[in-house]
């Protein structure tokens, strides 16, 4: 006799992570580029569809799609995991290596969903906070490991949503000193000016070569590829941690249209980095437009900027520019963010009419 169960109640607690998504014409709520794909990839996408046999499973490998990225990266194909999203990516890592009895060390604030996939794992959560500019804490990181000993610690680099990247040299204390993996979430990684994979057998990761051995780094096409509706991410770890995420994907979890999608993405590589440059661009401008307001700002190294109104609260403001039809993101209600709102870097137009909206609100 079947009967409708209550679900794992530890399910209940997590409330799912959710930008509201109501209709505005401006959307500067979830980070993604501004600017669409080129106009030839989606046209050389389209003639790739038309090849796909689609009575037929994907490559389970997406053995194509890892030697592009490996090349992309001059890293090797077995060192490569892709999936749908890096949040897909993350979850399978934290099914491999998380779960009962394993810990995960978060930095709040930071990415909501490094806490919210460790526990959806079963993996327990330890959290510290931030330095005063929300880096992490170069003065306490040491004991924070020590104390945690987490099985996968998370750095996200640059952060969302304070917007900084961390530097090489804190990085590499971390991971001279984690007892376990550490993950490098560079879904920003393109606005930085180092990558975390710089570090990789560059013996500058600590005190021995072997340092880096267990560093993860977590990347996406959602943001500076322009393609958050293709559902694509991939992280790059030693072979032995991209085996243990193939095991734990469900087999064919990968899409022949996403493969495909990835390929032909990276021929557009000067493309992508062009609008990285443009958004950079706009980011400056819309930094100084925000400092001439009644905001308090943080320095950005993303296509994103944290800001809290002096004398208004965040949910009074947000409500107003969605009023005015723009969208942004209330982090008021994150650990360690009391109102503070997120805004994405959109194009110089979105832009205006953000500032504008703002401007009107605070005035
Ligand atoms: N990491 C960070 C830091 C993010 O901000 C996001 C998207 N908001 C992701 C990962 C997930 O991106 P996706 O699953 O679209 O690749």
């Amino acid at each position: 006799m079947s009967s409708l169960v209550p679900r794992r109640d530890d399910l209940a607690a997590l409330s799912g992570y959710h930008s509201p998504q109501v209709p505005a014409k401006v959307r500067l709520n979830t980070n993604e580029s501004p600017f669409p794909a080129p106009e030839t990839w989606r046209d050389e996408l389209a003639g790739a569809l038309e090849r796909i046999e689609f009575n037929r499973y994907p490559d389970r490998l997406a053995s194509e799609l890892r030697a592009g990225l490996a090349e992309y990266h001059g890293v090797d194909a077995s060192e490569v995991f892709c999936a749908n999203g890096s949040n897909e990516a993350l979850q399978c890592l934290l099914l491999a290596y998380g779960g009962p009895g394993r810990r995960a060390l978060i930095f709040e604030p930071t990415y909501a969903l490094h806490s919210h996939i460790s526990r959806l794992t079963g993996t327990e959560v330890a959290s510290a906070g931030r330095a005063s500019d929300f880096r992490i804490d170069a003065d306490d990181v040491e004991r924070v490991l020590d104390e945690a000993q987490p099985t996968v610690t998370f750095v996200c680099s640059p952060n969302n949503p304070t917007g900084r990247a961390e530097t090489p040299e804190l990085v590499a204390r971390v991971l001279s000193r984690a007892p376990g993996l550490v993950v490098v979430d560079e879904a920003y990684g393109q606005f930085a000016s180092w990558s975390a994979l710089e570090l990789r057998g560059s013996g500058r990761a600590g005190p021995t070569a072997t340092d880096a051995d267990g560093l993860v780094v977590v990347r996406t096409f959602s943001k500076t590829w322009s393609m958050a509706a293709a559902r694509l991410g991939y992280l790059i770890a030693d072979p032995a941690v991209v085996a243990a995420c193939d095991d734990a994907a469900l087999p064919y979890h990968l899409s022949a249209m996403t493969q495909v999608a990835g390929v032909l993405a990276l021929k557009y590589r000067t493309e992508m980095e062009g609008r990285v440059a443009l958004v950079a661009e706009e980011r400056g401008r819309l930094a100084a437009a925000l400092a001439a307001l009644p905001v308090e700002t943080w320095p950005s190294d993303a296509n994103f900027i944290l800001f809290r109104p002096h004398e208004r609260a965040a949910g009074e403001v947000w409500e107003g520019l969605v009023e005015r039809s723009v969208l942004i993101r209330n982090c008021s209600s994150w650990p360690g963010l009391p109102g503070c709102l997120r805004v994405t870097v959109g194009t110089p137009s979105e832009n205006d009419r953000f500032v504008d909206a703002l401007e009107e609100i605070l005035r």
